[in-house]
């Protein structure tokens, strides 16, 4: 699907209008690049669950394994913390000492871990990006990171975004290269859970996120390895 996906990248669609965007990167090309994707959860641990009964593994899952081929088709190394419904460990903590692992013994260029966000409150909607707190070279590229992904979330949803927040998660404190972990929406909103649960959704969110990593490898040029 290369092909396709390179297309699919350069006219991205919006949920909250029909225009189509016309204004691709002028460098698609992610050759040498390697990209570690988190996707959250997974087997027993389900993450949030929707109040219509939607699981956030499977929303991770889905939008990981469609932002995998995009990346790829683009000439990026892609490793997976998990490509299937399963989890790392059965224990919580075990299961995110596993993830660092993974990404740590890659040594990646960006560490994407995908997540989507839960309330008790059915009231709040948006998307946000953690980051590692501090502010070392891999918390400034990680902040960029953030902000091109913001900005692709931003066109992509219309409305809604709840910024850029600094967390000392284990994954975030602990990985090595540029990290951060995108809450895509609030499975927790009926709205929202409703477009979260269709495929197309999936596809434009790794179609944006896709091209928020292109952003922000342009914008990196080739100083790509963050010590
Ligand atoms: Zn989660």
């Amino acid at each position: 699907m290369s092909r396709c996906a390179i297309i699919g990248v350069l006219s991205l669609s919006c949920l909250s209008c029909s225009t189509q965007r016309d204004t691709p990167s002028t460098n698609l090309s992610l050759l040498g690049t390697t990209t570690v994707i988190d996707p959250g959860h997974g087997g027993k641990h389900y993450g949030g669950r929707g109040y219509g009964g939607l699981l956030e593994k499977n929303v991770n899952l889905s939008v990981a394994l469609r932002l995998q081929s995009i990346l790829e088709s683009l000439g990026a190394r892609v490793v997976m913390t998990r490509s299937m419904d399963q989890e790392l460990s059965l224990d919580l903590d075990d299961d995110v000492v596993r993830r660092v692992e993974v990404v740590n013994s890659v040594r990646p260029d960006l560490l994407l871990s995908l997540h989507t966000n839960y309330c008790s409150s059915m009231v709040p909607r948006g998307f946000e990006v953690w980051v590692p707190k501090g502010g070392t070279s891999r918390g400034r590229a990680s902040r960029e990171l953030a902000e091109c992904i913001r900005q692709e979330l931003g066109s992509l949803w219309g409305s809604g975004d709840r910024g850029t927040k600094e967390n000392s998660l284990r994954l975030l404190h602990d990985t090595t290269c540029p990290s951060v972990l995108v809450e895509m929406e609030f499975i927790t909103n009926s709205a929202a859970e409703v477009q979260l649960s269709k495929r197309g959704t999936h596809a434009l969110l790794a179609e944006h996120l896709a091209q928020a990593v292109v952003k922000w490898r342009n914008l990196r040029g080739s100083h790509s390895k963050t010590p």
